[in-house]
C-alpha cells in the first residue's frame, strides 16, 4: 500500500444529550458489551445475532449487487434472484423496526442506527437490508486513519498517476457538448476550450450531468427534484487554541428527541435549533494536522438540501448555535479559543463542487435508485461517454466510488478492449 493506515480504536464516540458520558463503540464486543452494562441486558448476545445476520447479508449480496455492472433493469432483477430468500423480509421492514425486533435501549436502537443518514434517509424509511454497513463498520472493516490524513490518498494517487504520464487539468468546468449521433465530438469548458477525447468518463453527479449538460428530458429539474437525495451537509472548520481532552477522532452528538428530529430534518425549511451533528478531530491521530497545543475540528451536521431550504443567510447563526452546545458538552469555551473559522453551507457546497442542490453524498440509496435503478455507469445515448462516483452504481461514499471506479473500468476493458 503507497500510504500508511492503523486501525482506530475506539471506532467512534457517541454522546447523548441526556448522558454526560459518551458510549464509546469498539469493535471488541466485550468492551462494547462494558458501555451498555445496566441498560440493556444480553447486550453480547444480540449484537451478535444481529451481526451475525448482517454479515450473511453482506456476503449474500456484495457480488450479486454491489461488485457487479448491469446490462439493463431485467439484468438486474435476474441477478437479484440469486440473493437468498431467506433476506427478503429485510427488504420490507425498516432498520428502526430490525433494531427494536434485537434491542431494549432506545440507545442501542439509535446508535446503530445512525449508518442510514449515510445512505440517504432515515432509519424509520431505510430498508433493514442495510444493516450491513453495521457489520462493516463493527467487524469486516472498522474505522482507519491513513498517516498524515486522508487527503494522502489523494496525493499519493495523483503522483502514481502522473509517473504514469497522466496528465490533470485543474480548474476547468465541463458546460457543455457537441455530438453527432451516438457519438460525443467534443467537450467544452468555462473558458470556451474544446475537450477531444475517443472516450469519456465523467465524474460529475451521473444524474445532475445527464440533465444539465447532456439536456436530458429524464433528468430535468422537475424529475431530478422528484428523486430521493441524501443530506445535505453544513459545516464548519475550526482551528482552536488547546486541547480537547474528551474527544476522540470521530464523535456523534445527539440531542433526545431522535424520532421527531429524523422526521423532520430532511424537509424542515428552517435551521435546527438544537442540532445534531458530528464532530471529527483528525489531529488527534495525525498530530501534524494543528500546530503544537492546538487542534483542528470539522463539524458536520447534515441539513435539508436546497429545494427545502434555500436561503442560508443564517449560517453564521447556526454556526454560533452548534458551537455553542458543543462548548457546553466538552465543557471548553471554543469560541474563546478559536484561531481559525470556515463555514460552507449548502450553497457552497452545490456552487464547489456541482453537487446537486447541495445534497453532500448524490442520489440516495431506496430500493427505487439502487442497482439497474440507478443511473448506469454507461451513458443511454453516447457510445464513449461512461460514468463513476457516487450517484452511478454502486452508490455512494468513498468505499462504493473506488468501487465504481472498478465497476467502469471492467465495462470499458469489456466493451472497448484494453484501454
Ligand atoms: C461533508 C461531507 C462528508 C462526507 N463524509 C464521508 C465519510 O465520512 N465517508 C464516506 O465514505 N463518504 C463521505 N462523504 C461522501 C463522499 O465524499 C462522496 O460520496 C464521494 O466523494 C463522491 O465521490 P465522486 O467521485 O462521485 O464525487 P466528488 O468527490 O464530488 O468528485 C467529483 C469532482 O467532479 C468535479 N465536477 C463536477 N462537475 C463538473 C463539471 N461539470 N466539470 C468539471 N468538473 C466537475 C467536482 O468539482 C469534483 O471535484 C462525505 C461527503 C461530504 C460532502
Amino acid at each position: 500500500m503507497p500510504f500508511e493506515i492503523e486501525e482506530l480504536n475506539p471506532v467512534y464516540a457517541v454522546n447523548f444529550a441526556h448522558r454526560n458520558k459518551p458510549f464509546l463503540i469498539y469493535k471488541d464486543k466485550e468492551k462494547l458489551a462494558k458501555e451498555f452494562d445496566g441498560l440493556e441486558t444480553d447486550f453480547a448476545k444480540k449484537l451478535s445475532a444481529y451481526i451475525g445476520s448482517a454479515k450473511k447479508m453482506f456476503h449474500d449480496t456484495e457480488n450479486i449487487v454491489i461488485r457487479k455492472n448491469f446490462k439493463s433493469k431485467l439484468d438486474y432483477l435476474l441477478q437479484l434472484t440469486q440473493v437468498p430468500l431467506k433476506h427478503s423480509p429485510k427488504m420490507f421492514r425498516s432498520m428502526w423496526t430490525e433494531l427494536d425486533r434485537t434491542f431494549t435501549s432506545e440507545e442501542a436502537k439509535v446508535i446503530f442506527s445512525l449508518v442510514a443518514f449515510f445512505l440517504g434517509d432515515t432509519p424509520f424509511k431505510t430498508p433493514a437490508v442495510y444493516s450491513l454497513l453495521n457489520y462493516t463498520e463493527l467487524e469486516h472493516d472498522g474505522y482507519w486513519n491513513v498517516k498524515g490524513g486522508m487527503y494522502q490518498i489523494t496525493e499519493t494517487i495523483v503522483d502514481l498517476l502522473k509517473k504514469r504520464n497522466v496528465r490533470f487539468h485543474y480548474n476547468t468546468e465541463i458546460t457543455n457538448v457537441e455530438f453527432s449521433g451516438n457519438e460525443i465530438k467534443h467537450f467544452t469548458d468555462n473558458h470556451n476550450k474544446n475537450w477531444t477525447a475517443d472516450l469519456y468518463v465523467c465524474n460529475s453527479d451521473a444524474a445532475a450531468f445527464r440533465g444539465k449538460i447532456l439536456k436530458r428530458e429524464k433528468f430535468a429539474p422537475k424529475k431530478l427534484d422528484e428523486m430521493k437525495w441524501t443530506l445535505a451537509p453544513f459545516t464548519i472548520y475550526l482551528g482552536i487554541k488547546g486541547k480537547t481532552e474528551s474527544l476522540i477522532h470521530h464523535n456523534y452528538f445527539l440531542g433526545s428527541n431522535f424520532k421527531d428530529y429524523a422526521d423532520n430534518i430532511f424537509t424542515a425549511s428552517t435551521s435546527p435549533e438544537k442540532p445534531y451533528y458530528y464532530v471529527n478531530v483528525s489531529s488527534k491521530s495525525n498530530p501534524a494536522s494543528a500546530p503544537e497545543g492546538c487542534e483542528n475540528l470539522f463539524i458536520l451536521c447534515p441539513v435539508p438540501d436546497l429545494r427545502f431550504k434555500s436561503d442560508w443567510s443564517d449560517s453564521e447563526q447556526l454556526a454560533d448555535n452548534i458551537i455553542d452546545d458543543l462548548s457546553k458538552r466538552i465543557n471548553i469555551d471554543l469560541k474563546k479559543n478559536t484561531l481559525t473559522r470556515t463555514i460552507l453551507n449548502p450553497i457552497d457546497w452545490e456552487e464547489k463542487f456541482n453537487l446537486y442542490r447541495g445534497s453532500g453524498l448524490g442520489l440516495a440509496h431506496g430500493l427505487s435508485q439502487v442497482g439497474g435503478f440507478r443511473p448506469s455507469n454507461k451513458d443511454e445515448v453516447f457510445k464513449n461517454l461512461y460514468y463513476v462516483g457516487a450517484s452511478t452504481t454502486p452508490g455512494t461514499g468513498l468505499p462504493m466510488v473506488v468501487i465504481s471506479s472498478k465497476l467502469v473500468t471492467e465495462r470499458i476493458q469489456e466493451e472497448h478492449g484494453t484501454v
